[in-house]
């Protein structure tokens, strides 16, 4: 093999050499593991498949141009897509068709987050948005004059209303938490005094579902480095959602630990569980709670006021604070929630 060639062998992306007879004379190691190991002599067509990007290799080969066509993959795990650059060589034996692709299945992939994320905000404003408009008109005929039906229409668009403002007040706290991943907190936290707020803070709720919070903690204060706000956050979301999903008239524990050794952190950390005794979650849904917009029965969510970003604003911030979210669930029984969190900047075990 000329240096040359070598070299063109060694590169990090997928390369593909096609002859002059149409035949496949160089691939290198992550080429070879897209399209098969024995490519080495093999038809351009048998290898590759696609239509245009066979079309691509074609054209190049007769005019020199160079393309850009798309190539979809699969690597045993999940779809891929490439950018693949199609160009012609002139060489000493004759003309060369180089194949080189790029990976952009995470572009592709950010952009599908993307449009689905403006899809969901989208369809979330537009069902009271949609209400809004129409009690405006009932209240400016059907209803003019009529005292008692404003009242009603009035109270209903104030809830309406609130459930927007819900939305975009979460939708600014996700992209602030996303913004701050990065950048660690510095803030002592007593976990004990900060959960007294939160409840404190939870009484309405606690006192419309009849449901009594159960605490228990640590003798000693436990105290964590981090960012106050975001984990009055975390507890509120965990414990508003055991109280709203949870069985009403009931106990919700709220348990934390002192601070030992966390496997899952590899570090000294404490545990902070929120356990309630409702329905309980099937395991499939698990994996997918923390996703924005995730819910279980969006309905009934919508119903208890959710806007099915909570979880999703609750892992930002436990990520932040090189932090764990675990999900325990058994049907039927309930569900726990547990935080471990690092209580310092302590160095990680190895
Ligand atoms: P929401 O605003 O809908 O409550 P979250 O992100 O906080 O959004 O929660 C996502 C979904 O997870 C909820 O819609 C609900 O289906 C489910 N969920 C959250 N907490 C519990 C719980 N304690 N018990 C049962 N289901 C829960």
């Amino acid at each position: 093999m000329s240096d040359l060639r070598a070299l063109i062998m060694a590169l990090p992306n997928p390369i593909i050499l096609i002859d002059g007879l149409d035949r496949i004379s160089g691939a290198n190691r992550p080429a070879k593991d897209m399209i098969g190991a024995d490519c080495d002599g093999w038809h351009y067509i048998t290898a590759l498949r696609q239509p245009v990007i066979l079309d691509a290799v074609e054209e190049t080969s007769r005019d020199a141009v160079t393309r850009r066509v798309r190539y979809l993959g699969n690597d045993g795990a999940r779809d891929t897509t490439w950018d693949v650059t199609v160009s012609r060589a002139d060489v000493s034996s004759g003309t060369m068709v180089v194949l080189s692709f790029q990976d952009i299945t995470a572009v592709e992939e950010a952009g599908e987050m993307r449009r689905n994320f403006v899809a969901n905000v989208s369809h979330e404003m537009r069902t009271p948005l949609t209400s809004l408009m129409g009690f405006i008109e009932t209240l400016r005929g059907p209803a003019r004059g009529d005292d008692e039906a404003q009242m009603r229409f009035l109270a209903i668009m104030e809830q309406e209303a609130g459930r927007m403002h819900a939305l975009v007040e979460d939708l600014l706290a996700l992209s602030r938490v996303e913004g701050q991943e990065r950048v660690r907190p510095t803030e002592a936290v007593d976990l004990g005094v900060l959960l007294g707020e939160v409840i404190a803070s939870l009484t309405p709720l606690l006192a419309a579902k009849g449901v009594t919070i159960e605490i228990e903690t640590a003798n000693d204060t436990v105290e964590v480095l981090g960012d106050r706000a975001q984990l009055w956050q975390v507890l509120s979301n965990l414990i508003e959602n055991a109280i709203k999903y949870g069985a009403d008239k009931d106990t919700v524990t709220v348990r934390i630990t002192a601070p030992t050794h966390q496997p899952a952190l590899r570090q000294i950390g404490v545990q902070i569980s929120v356990i309630d005794h409702g329905e309980g979650i099937a395991a499939h849904h698990i994996p997918r709670l923390t996703e924005r917009f995730y819910r279980i029965d969006s309905h009934r969510s919508r119903e208890v006021g959710g806007t099915g970003l909570g979880l999703a604003i609750t892992k930002h911030i436990i990520n932040r604070h090189r932090g764990r979210l675990r999900i325990e669930s058994i049907v039927g029984q309930g569900a726990d929630f547990t935080v471990i969190l690092p209580i310092g900047t302590g160095t990680v075990e190895t």
